[in-house]
């Protein structure tokens, strides 16, 4: 493991155009369970996936009540940046962080104090509310105090300005502002992240099963275009093999070391 660390912050060092994808992996440490992990709430409860698959969210009111019960619960609320999201902020310090495209929702590089111009949310954010109807999106706060006080199955106060629901507010579904299996990504944001994927030195994959796409298809787009590809993950990922460095170690101690920074 030392000499892939030393490997790897070889790399690191003489790489100018650092391009990030950051998983569910690297907030676990802050206490938000990955998905896809030994722990990881799929892995645990095969069920769970049914909460961010859009056709039964929209089809069915009990598991939109589910999905309600869990944002209220989520341990995302309480939790705090750890080594690892503290450690992209020092290498962003550096002028050679190109981007960070990430997949989670949580917000946490953000809150680590990462240029939110330099984050890509990739699959959204559950820090806001979106309307399925209307599109308008409001805070996350404002819903879970709905939540709790009494509403299970959240709609849209807005006004109808359309006209269509025959009521006089929008009426709409709200869910989370995050992309559901079955929802398209945002074009522009998608387009950014393979941009800058095609033109780094370095895609650095943390935390990441790398088995969701179109996500994971950064680490291919940046190999071909002749950059560099770390992997740091507990796990075996489908894209070890074209990786000048894989680390397996827990990231909010190998990352830091891999970046050459405190963390
Ligand atoms: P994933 O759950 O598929 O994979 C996470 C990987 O991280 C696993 O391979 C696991 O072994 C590894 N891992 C977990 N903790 C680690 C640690 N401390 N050190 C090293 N490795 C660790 O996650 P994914 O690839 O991001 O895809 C899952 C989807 O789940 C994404 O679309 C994301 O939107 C969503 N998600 C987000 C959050 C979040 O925002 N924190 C949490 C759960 C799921």
């Amino acid at each position: 493991m030392n000499e892939d660390v030393s490997v790897a912050k070889r790399i690191v060092d003489s790489s100018r155009r650092i391009v990030v994808l950051s998983g569910a992996g690297i907030s676990t440490e802050s206490g938000i369970p990955d998905f896809r992990g030994p722990n990881g709430l799929w892995t645990r409860n095969p069920e769970a996936e049914k909460l961010s698959t859009l056709d039964y969210y929209m089809s069915d009111p009990e598991v939109r009540r589910r999905a309600w019960r869990n944002r209220l619960e989520s341990p995302t609320w309480a939790a705090e940046p750890n080594a690892g999201h503290r450690s992209l902020v020092e290498l962003e310090k550096r002028g050679t962080l190109e981007l960070i495209a990430t997949q989670n929702i949580d917000g946490l590089h953000q809150a680590a104090g990462s240029d939110p111009d330099l984050v890509v949310e990739l699959h959204g954010t559950m820090r806001e509310v979106k309307c399925m109807t209307c599109g308008k999106r409001s805070p996350m706060d404002g819903a879970l105090d709905r939540v709790r006080a009494g509403e299970d199955d959240l709609h849209c106060l807005e006004p109808d300005v359309q006209g269509g629901s025959g009521s006089a507010v929008c009426g709409g579904i709200l869910k989370s502002a995050t992309i559901s299996f079955g929802e398209s990504l945002v074009a522009d944001d998608l387009r950014r992240a393979e941009t800058a994927a095609a033109s780094c030195d370095l895609l650095l994959a943390v935390g990441s099963s790398l088995s969701v796409y179109p996500a994971a298809g950064m680490v291919p787009i940046a190999y071909r275009a002749g950059a560099n590809v770390v992997i740091v993950n507990a796990e075996p990922t489908e894209y070890d093999s074209i990786a000048s460095a894989v680390l397996r170690g827990t990231i909010g101690e190998v990352l830091p070391r891999a970046l050459g920074v405190s963390g």
